[in-house]
């Protein structure tokens, strides 16, 4: 498969752990370190670590495993850690996990002396057709997500389908919703194919389809000032009943389940408002409803949820705006939507 070139860095499919094993050698760093959690430490690490025996000098940080750990706490953990090592300019870091290591990883390792190298080798499906491209990092602060971070590239990518063997069920649905969104924004063929194909466990194939996707739309405005809102398709509304899942539910959706419910009630809006046709708006909400188990939304929760809406970095002018769909393959921005509207999409998809 073919290595997908970014503004400034590859990503690899073919042999990607043989592949990170001779990028690190060919770098001359002085010191390697391995970032990972408790659940990567165990299931991704032994791959890894198995081929990266041949140099000397690695050491691992490990963080407890969870959006928990998405903090400037652990933050000021791994860099003083760093200095305990000696890490010095020329050192590298490697970060091994899903979305919340490669944030706070990047994070980390652009900000340690004021950058130094470091590689994503993302472990969820969702960090790997998402969070490991486009050069955010970041992490939380008072619960608010990903509010402190930079813009910063990585040196290189490195996908290792096999990671996602151990990955629990609901993770892979999580990333899979944003694989549908990538299919639904851009690539109407993409799209079919994912409805005909086996998705417990996608292939390399189709992540390398979405990995391409999100590379094209971020390579082209990397600093979300047009095209880039197309990947908010779903978001809009899905940012919100996540935020109010993870308030009030003991067992909170996931992103990907959110997202899901968001792409519904936002296909909804793209039928009333800029023709998205009848037949279309149908199978978006057959194929997802398929895939999702129900979410109970009740009126009553309807203000709240619009008050997150309203509270989304993404609006301006206490409008909220979305991402919508003139037909599946085609996105269209800036979407003014009105509340009774979005109260109305929320009401379609509770049934
Ligand atoms: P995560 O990193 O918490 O991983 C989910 C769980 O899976 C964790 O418990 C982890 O330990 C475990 N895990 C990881 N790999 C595994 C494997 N191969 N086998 C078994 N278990 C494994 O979360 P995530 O869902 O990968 O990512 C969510 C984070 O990503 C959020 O913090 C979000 O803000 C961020 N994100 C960032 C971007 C971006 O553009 N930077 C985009 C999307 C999401
Ligand atoms: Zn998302």
């Amino acid at each position: 498969m073919q290595t997908i070139q970014s503004d400034s860095y590859p990503i690899f499919f073919d042999n990607s752990i043989t592949q990170l094993v001779s990028f690190v050698k060919q770098g001359n760093y002085s010191r390697v370190f391995i970032l990972t959690d408790e659940n990567t430490g165990e299931h991704c690490l032994p791959i890894v670590k198995g081929q990266l025996d041949v140099l000397d000098n690695f050491d691992i940080i490990e963080v407890n495993a969870g959006e928990e750990s998405k903090t400037i706490d652990f933050c000021i953990g791994i860099w003083k850690m760093l200095i305990d090592f000696g890490a010095d300019r020329k050192a590298l870091m490697i970060n091994l996990g899903g979305g919340v290591i490669t944030d706070m990883g990047g994070f980390v390792a652009s900000t340690y002396k004021r950058g130094i190298d470091f590689v994503q080798v993302p472990t969820t499906l969702l960090s790997q057709v998402d969070a490991s491209v486009g050069g955010k990092t970041g992490v939380d602060v008072d619960g608010i997500k990903n509010i402190i971070g930079t813009f910063t590239q990585p040196k290189a990518v490195f996908m290792h389908g096999d990671f996602l063997k151990t990955l629990p069920a609901r993770q892979i649905l999580s990333g899979l919703a944003e694989m549908l969104k990538h299919g639904l924004i851009v690539d109407t063929a993409y799209w079919d194919k994912l409805k005909t194909s086996d998705l417990s466990l996608p292939s390399i194939e189709l992540v390398h389809r979405s990995v391409e996707i999100k590379n094209e739309v971020v390579t082209e405005d990397p600093h979300e000032k047009g095209i880039r809102k197309a990947l908010n398709f779903g978001h809009t509304i899905g940012h919100a009943v996540e935020t109010y899942s993870l308030m009030n539910d003991e067992d909170s959706l996931s992103h990907g389940e959110a997202i899901a419910i968001g792409m519904i009630c936002e296909a909804w809006l793209s039928n009333k408002k800029i023709g998205l046709p009848d037949s279309e708006l149908a199978e978006i909400s057959q194929v997802l409803n398929g895939l999702y188990p129900h979410y109970k939304i009740k009126e009553s929760t309807f203000p709240t949820l619009l008050e997150h809406m309203l509270k989304d970095k993404k609006n301006q002018n206490g409008k909220i705006n979305c991402t919508l769909l003139k037909h599946i393959g085609q996105y269209s921005i800036d979407n003014n939507c009105t509340d009774d509207e979005l109260c109305d999409s929320l009401r379609y998809y509770a049934g």
